[in-house]
């Protein structure tokens, strides 16, 4: 199964990038999941992510940096019906995501035909612990759905 959840996550970044979706700023969504918080924070992110103190100690910080730097939304996904009632909310066009590839090929599913960036996360410590991401990443996910 995992090489399929791979495959359908490269498969569906093609398309996005193929399609060429263009979005405003205010019409893409940053969506992390929780598990990127570093587990010794006492910030309670998932209720306001302006909790988040910017120490450095995980991305969140860059994530909410990457954010202001483009003007775009941000949301932690604390679960998958959160995560997808975000994804479905009117407002937003295009959806960068962040998650295990499991997670990601559930959720590209789920939101067809919301165009989803897919970016899978690193997990140095296994799944759902201290997980991490290449801020890069984002950011070039950021900037194929921006208008020239
Ligand atoms: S960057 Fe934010 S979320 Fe991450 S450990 Fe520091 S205060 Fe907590």
């Amino acid at each position: 199964m995992k090489i399929i959840d791979k495959q359908v996550v490269s498969l569906n970044n093609l398309m996005v990038k193929l399609k060429k979706k263009k979005c405003p700023p205010e019409g893409i969504l940053i969506l992390f999941p929780h598990c990127l918080q570093n587990t010794t924070c006492k910030q309670n992110i998932k209720n306001d992510l302006n909790e988040c103190k910017r120490c450095g100690k995980c991305k969140v910080k860059n994530l909410m940096e990457l954010s202001e730097k483009y003007g775009v939304s941000i949301a932690v996904a604390s679960g998958g019906r959160v995560a997808l009632e975000k994804v479905k909310a009117d407002s937003v066009q295009g959806v960068v995501a962040i998650a295990c590839e499991k997670e990601l090929r559930v959720g590209i599913m789920a939101a067809i035909p919301k165009a989803v960036f897919a970016v899978p996360n690193l997990r140095p410590n296994g799944y759902c612990k201290d997980t991490d991401v290449y801020i890069d990443e984002v950011e070039k996910a950021i900037e194929r759905f921006m208008k020239e």
